[in-house]
C-alpha cells in the first residue's frame, strides 16, 4: 500500500480567511516546523506543493523543506479565489503555471508535480501543464462529495464520476480517462476525503475513512494521498471571521458561517497530534510512504 503524504504550503489563513502575509511568516516559523518535525520523526518523505506568492513573499518557506529532503510541487502563483485555475483559457494557464514555476525552480531546482488551488481546475488545464512541463497533478478528488459546503461545489460534482485509481487524462475532460502524458493521482476520498479538515472536525469519520480506503488499496493497489496544510499547524488566535463570498443565501449558511466555524477546529498542536496517528495508523496498516514522483516512476 502506497501512501502520498502532500502538503500544501500557501499563505491563507483559515481563522481569518484570507491570504495574510503575516501567516507567510507564521507558517515558516511555526507551521512548517512543527510538521517537518513529525515527519522527521516518523521518517517519511512527503510531497510540497508551494504557491509562487508564498515563496516571493518568504523564500525561507521553500529553503527550509528543501533542508529536510521532501519532493517540491507547485500550488499554482497566486491562491486568490478571483484566479482560480477553472476561470482561466488555456494561455492564461500556461502563463501562471510559467510564473510559478520560474519562482520555484529558481530555489528548488527542476519540479514536475502540480496540485490547483482550491482543485479548481479545468478541461484546459492538462494541456497546459504539459507544455510547461509537468508530469503529475493532484488536484481531482474522486467521489469526494461537498454538497453545498465549498465554493464552486456544483462544479465539483464532476468528481462523482471520475476514476478512482491512477490514469492519464482525456484533453477533453480532467475527470475521463485518455492520451495525456500528465498522471493523475487523485486525492483520496469516499464522499468524505482524506484531508486535513476532514481529520480536524471529526477524527473519527476519518478512522472509518482509513478502514474503506485502506481495504480498497489492498485490493485495488490504488495508492493512498492524503492532502494537509502547514498553516493548519498554526494556533488560532481568534475566532472565524465571515468573509461573505457567498452567492446565494444557502451558499451563505453552509460554505461562509457553518464552514467557517467548522473550519478552526483543531488547529495548531491539536492538528499535529492528529496528523502523527494518521501516520501511525497508516504504518500499522502496512503502508510505505513515497512522493508523487517515487509513485510515477513506480508505475512505469
Ligand atoms: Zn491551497
Amino acid at each position: 500500500m502506497y501512501f502520498l503524504m502532500t502538503n500544501d504550503v500557501e499563505s491563507f489563513s483559515i481563522p481569518l480567511n484570507k491570504l495574510d502575509y503575516n501567516t507567510a511568516r507564521e507558517v515558516y516559523k511555526v507551521g512548517l516546523p512543527r510538521l517537518l518535525d513529525v515527519y522527521a520523526k516518523h521518517d517519511i518523505k512527503c510531497t510540497f506543493y508551494f504557491t509562487g506568492e508564498i515563496i516571493e513573499s518568504v523564500p525561507e518557506t521553500l529553503e527550509l523543506v528543501l533542508d529536510y529532503g521532501h519532493d517540491i510541487g507547485c500550488h499554482g502563483f497566486s491562491h486568490s479565489h478571483n484566479r482560480t485555475f477553472d476561470s482561466m483559457n488555456l494561455y492564461e494557464q500556461i502563463a501562471e503555471l510559467k510564473k510559478a514555476k520560474h519562482t520555484i525552480e529558481k530555489i528548488a531546482g527542476r519540479i514536475y508535480d502540480f496540485r490547483a488551488p482550491a482543485l479548481r481546475i479545468n478541461e484546459f488545464t492538462i494541456r497546459a501543464l504539459e507544455q510547461t512541463g509537468f508530469n503529475t497533478d493532484s488536484s481531482v478528488a474522486s467521489q469526494r462529495f461537498d454538497g453545498p459546503f465549498t465554493f464552486g461545489s456544483k462544479r465539483k460534482l464532476k468528481w462523482l464520476v471520475a476514476p478512482r485509481n491512477p490514469y492519464y487524462p482525456s484533453y477533453d475532460s480532467v475527470m475521463k480517462k485518455g492520451a495525456s502524458n500528465i498522471l493523475e493521482i487523485p486525492i483520496s476520498a469516499y464522499f468524505f476525503s482524506y484531508i486535513g479538515t476532514t481529520m480536524r472536525i471529526s477524527p473519527l469519520i476519518v478512522k472509518i475513512l482509513e478502514k474503506f480506503l485502506f481495504a480498497e488499496s489492498q485490493r485495488t493497489e490504488k495508492p493512498i494521498v492524503f492532502l494537509f496544510h502547514p498553516n493548519e499547524c498554526l494556533d488560532a488566535k481568534t475566532g472565524a471571521a465571515f468573509a461573505r463570498r457567498a452567492n446565494n443565501v444557502v451558499e451563505y449558511i453552509f460554505a461562509d458561517v457553518i464552514r467557517n466555524r467548522l473550519k478552526v477546529k483543531n488547529l495548531g498542536t491539536g492538528a499535529v497530534r492528529l496528523i502523527s496517528e494518521v501516520i501511525k495508523r497508516s504504518k500499522k496498516a502496512g503502508a510505505e510512504f513515497v512522493t508523487m514522483q517515487d509513485y510515477r516512476k513506480l508505475m512505469e
